[in-house]
């Protein structure tokens, strides 16, 4: 693996809205006594090893990262879940492009224009004010969930277990979901290869078409 490769691995778990500005950035965080480069988007966080991307650093204003990481269980075997399990879960849900944005030069980034007394909707960016730039990735668009362990994920989520699964090894559930001292619900922390992936359950769906998979 490259540190290109590591870097857009870290890229997928980042936040892309303008409003998630502090975590669209990955940051250097310490937790069990080691230094870690922490990407996320609030959902879930993906941690890698100090130093396998360049340039990212000590900040960790918001969310505090290292306040929803639990400690690690001294287990010598944990459940496993290979790549290929995760791909085969989540293989009957669609994926869609995902797109770097700029400021709509129609509207000049407005999403909207004045006439008279009235605003109109840019139809160039349907009044969001940006339009997609770059190709980047594919990734779910599903909002459907998968069980692992105990805890439900939605399939965005598990899509990005899935990609750090098929780049790092396979993922090992460390710890399942729990509820901390301050009776705040964690996440589950899969160790995958040098990495370790924390995702945030979803409340059960018993609206939900597709049937759950339910993987380990
Ligand atoms: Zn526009």
């Amino acid at each position: 693996m490259t540190e290109e490769k590591y870097k857009a691995l870290v890229e997928l778990f980042l936040g892309r809205d303008d409003w998630a500005m502090p975590i669209n950035n990955a940051s250097l965080i310490d937790w069990n006594g080691e230094k870690w480069i922490s990407g996320t988007n609030g959902h879930s966080v993906l941690l890698l090893p100090e130093g396998m991307v360049g340039g990212v650093s000590e900040v960790d204003k918001y969310p505090k990262v290292v306040n929803v990481l639990p400690e690690i269980p001294e287990m010598r075997e944990f459940p496993r879940i290979t790549g290929d399990a995760l791909s085969e879960a989540l293989k009957g849900f669609k994926k869609e492009k995902v797109f770097s944005t700029k400021p709509c030069e129609e509207c000049d980034g407005k999403g909207e224009f004045w006439y008279g007394s009235h605003t109109y909707d840019c139809k160039e960016c349907d009044g969001s004010g940006k339009i997609n730039d770059k190709y980047l990735w594919s990734e779910y668009n599903s909002y459907e969930q998968v069980c692992i362990g105990t805890s439900y994920f939605s399939v965005v989520e598990t899509g990005r277990l899935e990609s750090v699964a098929k780049a790092l090894g396979d993922a090992e559930l460390v710890a399942n979901s729990f509820v901390g001292d301050d009776g705040k619900t964690r996440g589950s922390l899969f160790r995958v290869g040098v990495g370790y992936v924390l995702m945030m359950p979803c409340t059960p769906s018993t609206v939900q078409e597709q049937p759950i998979v339910r993987l380990i």
